[in-house]
């Protein structure tokens, strides 16, 4: 109710306070003042551009007994007609939404022959707005153009559309037509903090921005907007925050930290973060795009485009492929297809949890090796303990590589060492050993996932050169390179054994499958019991 009475004190009472369309506010008030009235107009134009609202007052102006002599500025007006249109107890005008009531348009020429007989003697003219006209069927069009054939002459039909292409010829052909504009950012600002003022709020002129960046171009839009903000926030300063958090529009922090969860393997943080989001009115809208958002500032970050502290640091850990796979995934939403935005928000943050991790590490299939390797291990290992109990110097050399070459790790250390500022420098030292075969430097991993992690960094140009750099200065010489994956089976085993608790906790993971994890995940959050609940909200 209380957003009804912001509503209404807002609108414009007359031609005069209408915002943003100066051509037809002319047209119309010329009309009026030279006595040359047409008896049907169409009103086209974007929604929230004041169709409706022109429409209203174009009714109380040439209703009202004062409209002439006070040149159409009568806001204030209390002669009868204007009262009773203020009150709306008004006889004189009759809205109409064709998309709520087609029956009652269906119907239209006999009603309005019917009550035009029974004008009110005060009343000059009986106003019919019909708003969303595109939406009549093919027979309420043919009653309407009856009445347009042949109108009483007390009778004005104004035609409202979004989408006059609907609209039949026949029906366009009998009618004024007037186009309505989107109204620009600056009037909408300007009118956002008159009417804050005017409900003792401050709003700056950069907050305003906001609000009207998210209005489309739509006064109505932007007004209602602000209403939101007024209605729940009870201090006097609209700021920044508050109006982000009513408005439900997603901090930039949010979208970057769910990314850094998920890099992190947090789904269950990744979750509850778009869950909180979720509970501060933030719509699919909102979240997709400021993902969208994220996606382009990384890759600016990435390619040197601009310095932004704020995705530095998400920056420095992602690839230039990682960002594309989320920009991917996020375009690949389609919120039509949907009936319950939170669960399609929920299954988006999993695929991308799905691509992220599966370029981060291929441990499916690197796990599946390790699989079939510890079954050889356990053979392996037999023949080993056979072994070492006929020679004991088996067992006394695990590592050969590591510990025979002392130069050869030297070098290695002092390639790494390159690195140690980096934040994925760690990726660096899960180089095993290396060889040089003529001029091709062939760096060793022991996992798919490792090579994997030093792709991704590399993919980055400037990684990339690092790099090579490192190589020429630890080698003296230009050296091509190579990543191999060392399948010594010998070396693996001693390998799996050392890292045996971490691989454990990087299968399990691996194992729970994804959508284990998201019905876990999203049992929790309740969405599957609200699924009626959501539906009915949207
Ligand atoms: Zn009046």
């Amino acid at each position: 109710m209380e957003d009804q009475v912001l509503y209404r004190k807002w609108r414009p009472k007359s031609l005069t306070s209408i915002l943003g369309q100066k051509e037809v506010v002319q047209i119309l008030s010329n009309s009026i003042i030279t006595d040359r009235l047409s008896h049907s107009f169409v009103f086209s134009g974007p929604s929230g551009t004041g169709k409706t609202s022109t429409a209203r007052v174009f009714a109380k102006s040439i209703n009202c007994e004062t409209a002439i002599e006070k040149n159409l500025s009568i806001d204030d007006c209390i002669c009868n007609s204007c009262n009773e249109i203020n009150n709306y107890s008004s006889q004189s005008i009759i809205e109409l939404d064709a998309a709520s009531s087609i029956r009652q348009v269906e119907d239209l020429t006999e009603v309005m022959l019917d009550k035009i007989n029974f004008l009110p003697g005060a009343n000059n003219y009986k106003v019919y707005i019909l708003d969303e006209v595109h939406m009549l069927s093919r027979h309420s069009f043919n009653a309407l153009l009856k009445t347009l054939e042949e109108p009483p002459k007390h009778l004005i039909i104004i035609l409202v559309t979004t989408d006059p292409e609907k609209i039949p010829q026949t029906i366009m052909s009998r009618c004024q037509i007037l186009e309505f504009k989107s109204i620009g950012d600056q009037e909408i600002v300007d009118k956002l903090i008159k009417i804050a003022n005017s409900e003792n709020k401050l709003l700056s002129s950069e907050n305003a921005q906001i609000i009207a960046a998210h209005s489309e171009g739509s006064l109505r839009n932007a007004e209602n907007l602000l209403e939101r903000c007024i209605i729940r926030l009870k201090q006097e300063n609209l700021d920044k925050e508050s109006i982000e958090t009513v408005l439900g529009i997603v901090n930039r922090e949010i979208p970057t930290s769910i990314i850094e969860n998920i890099l992190n393997t947090n789904l269950d943080t990744a979750f509850k973060l778009l869950n909180d989001q979720f509970e501060k009115h933030s719509n699919f809208e909102s979240i997709t795009n400021s993902f969208r958002e994220l996606c382009r500032n990384l890759l600016h970050y990435k390619y040197k485009l601009n310095s932004d502290s704020e995705i530095e640091k998400l920056g420095q850990k992602i690839s230039v492929d990682q960002i594309k796979s989320i920009s991917n995934v996020v375009n690949d939403m389609k919120p039509s297809s949907y009936t319950n935005p939170k669960l399609s928000l929920e299954i988006m943050i999993l695929n991308i949890f799905d691509k992220l991790n599966t370029q981060n590490s291929t441990l499916v299939s690197s796990e599946n090796k390790i699989d079939e390797l510890d079954t050889k291990k356990n053979r392996e290992n037999q023949s080993i303990i056979q072994k070492s109990e006929d020679s004991k110097s088996s067992v006394q050399k695990p590592t050969p590589t590591q510990e025979e070459n002392n130069d050869d790790n030297i070098l290695l250390k002092n390639f790494i060492e390159h690195f140690s500022d980096l934040d994925w420098s760690w990726k660096v030292k899960t180089i095993n050993n290396y060889n040089i075969n003529e001029n091709t430097l062939n760096l060793l991993f022991t996992h798919q996932s490792q090579i994997d992690y030093i792709n991704q960094e590399i993919s980055n140009p400037i990684n990339l050169k690092l790099f090579t750099e490192a190589i020429k200065k630890t080698w003296n010489k230009d050296l091509q390179f190579n990543f191999t994956l060392n399948l010594d089976i010998n070396f693996l085993a001693n390998q799996i054994q050392t890292d045996n608790n971490e691989n454990t906790k990087i299968n399990n993971l691996q194992k729970t499958s994804s959508t284990e994890i998201f019905y876990k995940e999203a049992s929790k959050y309740g969405s599957f019991n609200k699924l009626k609940e959501i539906k009915n909200e949207s």
